[in-house]
């Protein structure tokens, strides 16, 4: 079970040939790449998806770093789409009271977040999750971008970082800094 640190360098590196192989399948099976932004973007968002299955390590950066995201985003979702404010039919035209609403739905999640991590190299150590993963980051892609092309991209390369952190972690060990095979 490599460290954050390996996850994070096999990420880097892999990303280049993540990126060829999605191009040669684009041309094989007559697809579009996404937007030059979104593959810039896309380093990133894959570095993150090949430690990401480690959220479940209570303690660890990452777990309280996706928390910090996940509140964002569930106030910017809420403050832009106004999802449950208006299921429960609430007229709040002032601003401020807006987004003290979306502020406190995000402070919600954040608890729920909390609850619902399971345990260490449980449930989130898997491929099932990786595509349930996969699908947030191409559904919340879409959401922004209105692009069919980048949400397939980024869902695609999240769910490959993923599943390289499960490789690593069922294939390799690693004692006093060293990489080694199982
Ligand atoms: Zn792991």
């Amino acid at each position: 079970m490599p460290n954050f640190n390996t996850h994070v360098n096999f990420g880097i590196y892999f990303y280049p040939f993540v990126l060829l192989i999605y191009k040669i399948a684009s041309q094989f099976l007559n697809f579009s790449m996404p937007e030059d932004k979104i593959i810039a973007i896309g380093f990133l968002i894959f570095v993150l998806s090949s430690d990401m299955p480690d959220i479940d390590h209570n303690h660890s950066l990452l777990h309280r770093f996706v928390k910090l995201l996940t509140i964002s985003a569930a106030i910017y979702f809420e403050f832009t789409g106004e999802i449950i404010i208006s299921y429960f039919n609430l007229n709040v035209e002032d601003v401020f009271l807006r987004f003290l609403f979306s502020f406190l739905f995000g402070i919600l999640i954040g608890i729920l977040y909390e609850l619902i991590i399971p345990r260490h190299r449980g449930p989130l150590h898997t491929v099932w999750a990786s595509l349930i993963y996969g699908g947030i980051i191409g559904y919340g892609t879409f959401y922004i971008t209105s692009n069919l092309n980048n949400a397939l991209f980024l869902g695609i390369i999240s769910v490959s970082g993923y599943v390289l952190h499960l490789i690593l972690d069922r294939y390799f060990v690693e004692k006093d800094g060293k990489l080694g095979i199982r």
